[in-house]
């Protein structure tokens, strides 16, 4: 297995493709999810190149799990959540469709699930949630 610099979170990275962002760091980058499973859905990434948990390095998994939490609590916040689910898969058989680590951040409410996945967003509404997480962070 190894790493295609052509995926589509390396364009992101890179620039080449737009994304609404939320938040980097030195070693991560946050963006939202543009077909999200709950309001708020957004995903952390590493900066360098590891194709998913299972070659990635410790450095880069604890670098993820450090910005997870602080996004999670921004979410928690934002969208008055009362938990949050994680999910995170690797290679195809495990549901992973595009190959670069990401955790994916879904806020959640007692009653209400997930909706189903492959619905692209509403680009608009996306934004405002962002910017809602985003003034979270900024609190
Ligand atoms: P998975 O690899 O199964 O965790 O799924 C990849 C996730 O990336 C899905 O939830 C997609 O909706 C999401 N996704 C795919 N392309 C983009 C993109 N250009 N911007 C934001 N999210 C994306």
């Amino acid at each position: 297995m190894t790493y295609d610099s052509d995926n589509i979170f390396a364009k992101i990275l890179r620039g080449e493709i737009p994304c609404e962002k939320l938040y980097e760091d030195e070693e991560t980058f946050v963006f939202m999810d543009i077909m999200p499973r709950a309001d708020g859905h957004c995903l952390v990434i590493p900066k360098t190149p590891c194709r998913n948990m299972l070659d990635a390095s410790v450095e880069q998994l604890a670098a993820c799990l450090n910005t997870v939490q602080k996004i999670s609590h921004a979410c928690m916040d934002a969208f008055d959540a009362q938990g949050i689910t994680l999910q995170q898969f690797n290679e195809p058989a495990g549901g992973q469709e595009v190959y670069h680590l990401h955790f994916h951040i879904l806020p959640r409410h007692e009653g209400l699930k997930l909706r189903p996945p492959g619905q692209m967003a509403d680009f608009a509404v996306l934004k405002q949630q962002a910017d809602k997480i985003r003034k979270a962070l900024a609190r």
